[in-house]
């Protein structure tokens, strides 16, 4: 057991079938503990006890797609769709500076309503308003043209996690019309174009196997992203998926500290989901090895209805407006919440 830790800790250049052997050890307490050892050794080299903070604004819950785990899927009729103004946008933009957010993640469902257009001119009025910020969004899939407009009007960042990169896993995922060649094209083309990209999965969503994590491994060793987002799966009452059971905490805690390890300067959330499962969710994703929080900063009314996953958070720790909160937080596990845009280095 310890010894393929040991192994991957000098050199985590591995190949998918020692990947699948080092995460035989997942639920082994003293290896997991031995690499979240060595991944907070590796976080604090490159971040020391700085924790990077996104402003969240989650700007519209209608989506053409229809995947299968996700609450705003197309199919779900009873989700209450929403969409932000441009003017509420700002005004979250606005709200988080003072409080002191150097970064702000747009994301959204696919909605068509927002053309390239109407996109470039909310990215162009935020890098106006705010020169000193970094600007992240998370559309989901489009062309190279719209990814080229976009960060021409002013976007540093983009979010989008493969979700798996195990083709027939994708598959039982997500509907016909969607494909895992299509997302690892997008996210080359994002790279290409010389965006901070990230990508991600999530942790025990429905048919996952280990070897399909091996795979995710693969894969983003491949891609070298800047940012990697997971988080425990977590059913949705209004999917299919409604009654498969919730992700692991543990499980998600110990591909922190592997992906931490893998690619050493990567920012790292600990994620909503993390949160979600447990309370302390976000203090134990910085002890893996995680660099990266990322709060709520969309208007309270709407929270409630971007309802990806059953029991989602959206207040207390999670709420941008609670930074105080969290920052006291982070301070009483030794990390400091820093005002800066937080770049990836390289
Ligand atoms: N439309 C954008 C944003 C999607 S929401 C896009 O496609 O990139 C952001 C992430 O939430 C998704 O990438 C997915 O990994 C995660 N998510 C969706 N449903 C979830 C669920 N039921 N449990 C946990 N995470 C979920």
């Amino acid at each position: 057991m310890g010894d393929i830790i040991e192994r991957y800790i000098k050199n985590p250049d591995f190949k998918k079938e020692q990947f699948l052997e080092l995460l035989g050890c997942a639920s082994d307490p003293e290896a997991a503990g031995r690499l979240r050892e060595e991944a907070v050794r590796v976080q604090k080299l490159h971040y020391g006890e700085k924790i990077y903070t996104r402003g969240l604004i989650e700007f519209t819950n209608y989506c053409r797609n229809d995947c299968r785990y996700c609450g705003i899927r197309r199919g779900n009729l009873h989700a209450r769709r929403y969409r932000l103004t441009k003017e509420e946008i700002l005004d979250c933009c606005a709200r988080g500076y003072a409080l002191g957010f150097r970064t702000f993640v747009l994301q959204g469902g696919e909605d068509r309503w927002f053309t390239d257009e109407r996109m470039a001119d909310i990215v162009r009025s935020i890098r106006q308003n705010h020169p000193d910020c970094a600007i992240t969004l998370s559309l989901g899939e489009r062309s190279y043209e719209s990814y080229r407009l976009l960060k021409e009007a002013g976007a540093d960042r983009y979010l989008l996690r493969h979700e798996t990169a195990n083709e027939e896993h994708y598959k039982k995922l997500h509907p016909a019309d969607m494909s895992l060649a299509v997302r690892k094209l997008c996210l080359y083309d994002l790279k290409l174009l010389g965006y901070q990209v990230g990508a991600g999965f999530m942790v025990g969503s429905p048919g996952q196997t280990a070897e399909c994590l091996a795979e995710d491994l693969v894969f983003l060793k491949e891609l070298k992203p800047h940012m990697v987002g997971i988080g425990p799966f977590i059913p949705h009452h209004d999917t299919v998926f409604a009654g498969e059971p919730a992700g692991s905490v543990e499980q998600t805690l110990f591909f922190l500290s592997v992906i931490r390890i893998l690619l050493p300067k990567v920012l790292l959330p600990a994620t909503t989901a993390l949160g979600t499962l447990d309370p302390e969710g976000r203090e134990k994703g910085i002890l893996a090895g995680a660099n990266v929080v990322m709060p709520n900063l969309s208007p309270l009314k709407n929270r409630k209805q971007y309802d990806l996953y059953d029991n989602k958070i959206s207040t207390g720790e999670e709420a941008a407006e609670c930074r105080e909160d969290l920052a006291r937080r982070v301070e009483r596990i030794g990390y400091h919440l820093v005002e800066e845009r937080g770049d990836a280095e390289r």
